[in-house]
C-alpha cells in the first residue's frame, strides 16, 4: 500500500457569484489554463478572480441550466472567446428562459439566456491543459443537470444535486425527487466517502460525510450499502436550507 498522496494537478478557487451566492469554481491548470464551472453572473467578478489568480480561462462548464449558474457564461464567452460545454441538453428549455427568470427574481439585467457550444453526457470526459475530467449524468434536480469530477484529486463540481446537509430542489418544471436520490446513491456515492464536492452553494463536504449526516440521503435514510432504513428525520428535513 502507498502512503503517497496524489498531489492535485490544478488549483480551485470560489468565487460565490449573484444574489443567491452561487459557488463558481476557477479550476487553474499549473500552466495558468483555467476552466470556469458555473459562471451564473457578476461576470466582472469571475474576471477579474481569475486575473487575480493569474489564470487564463478557456473553457466554461455548466453544471445545469439554472439562472444562477448559467447567467453569465454568454458575457464570460465574450470577453475570453472560451467555448461553453454543458450541461445536457434536457436542460435547453431552462438555458432559454434565463433572462426572463432574473428579472422574475426582480433582477433585472443580472443573467442572459445562454447557447452552449455543446452538451455534456454521462461517461463524458473534459480536458483541461492534458488534466481529465470526468462526467456523470445526474438528472433530478432538473432534467439535464451533470456533475464534474477528477478521480485522482478526489474533487467533484455537483451544482445543486447535493449540498452540506441538504438536496437541492426538485419542485421545479420536471424536477423529479426520486430520480434526484438515485443519482446521488448510484453515480455519486460510488465515487468513494474521501471524494470531496463543490456544491453550488454553501460550504463544501465528502460524500462519506453525507452519507452518515444528510437528513434526505444519509445511509439511514436510503437503505444504501444494506443500512437498516429508518424513517428521515422530517423536522431536519424541514428546517435544511433548499436552493436554487
Ligand atoms: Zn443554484
Ligand atoms: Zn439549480
Amino acid at each position: 500500500m502507498s502512503t503517497q498522496t496524489q498531489q492535485p494537478p490544478f488549483q480551485v478557487r470560489v468565487v460565490p457569484v449573484t444574489p443567491f451566492q452561487q459557488n463558481c469554481s476557477i479550476i487553474r491548470a499549473a500552466s495558468g489554463k483555467a476552466a470556469v464551472v458555473d459562471p451564473g453572473g457578476e461576470p466582472e467578478k469571475i474576471l477579474e478572480a481569475a486575473k487575480a489568480f493569474d489564470a487564463t480561462i478557456e473553457q466554461i462548464w455548466l453544471t445545469h441550466g439554472h439562472l444562477d449558474h448559467a447567467g453569465g457564461a454568454e458575457a464570460v464567452k465574450r470577453e475570453t472567446g472560451a467555448p461553453i460545454i454543458g450541461p445536457h441538453k434536457e436542460d435547453t428549455f431552462w438555458l432559454d428562459e434565463i433572462a426572463d427568470h432574473w428579472a422574475k427574481y426582480g433582477q433585472p439585467g443580472m443573467g442572459e439566456d445562454c447557447k452552449p457550444d455543446a452538451w455534456l453526457n454521462d461517461g463524458d470526459t473534459l480536458e483541461l491543459d492534458g488534466i481529465e475530467f470526468n462526467v456523470a449524468y445526474t438528472p433530478g434536480h432538473t432534467p439535464g443537470h451533470v456533475v464534474i469530477y477528477h478521480q485522482g484529486a478526489r474533487v467533484a463540481f455537483v451544482g445543486d444535486v447535493i449540498f452540506a446537509g441538504s438536496i437541492g430542489r426538485t419542485d421545479f418544471p420536471r424536477g423529479d425527487h426520486d430520480t434526484l436520490i438515485n443519482s446521488i446513491t448510484q453515480k455519486l456515492w460510488p465515487l468513494g466517502d474521501d471524494m470531496q464536492f463543490v456544491p453550488g452553494h454553501g460550504p463544501v463536504s465528502t460524500f462519506g460525510q453525507e452519507r452518515k449526516s444528510n437528513p434526505f440521503v444519509s445511509d439511514a435514510v436510503t437503505g444504501y450499502g444494506g443500512a437498516q432504513k429508518q424513517a428521515p428525520d422530517t423536522l431536519a428535513q424541514k428546517t435544511s436550507k433548499r436552493w436554487q
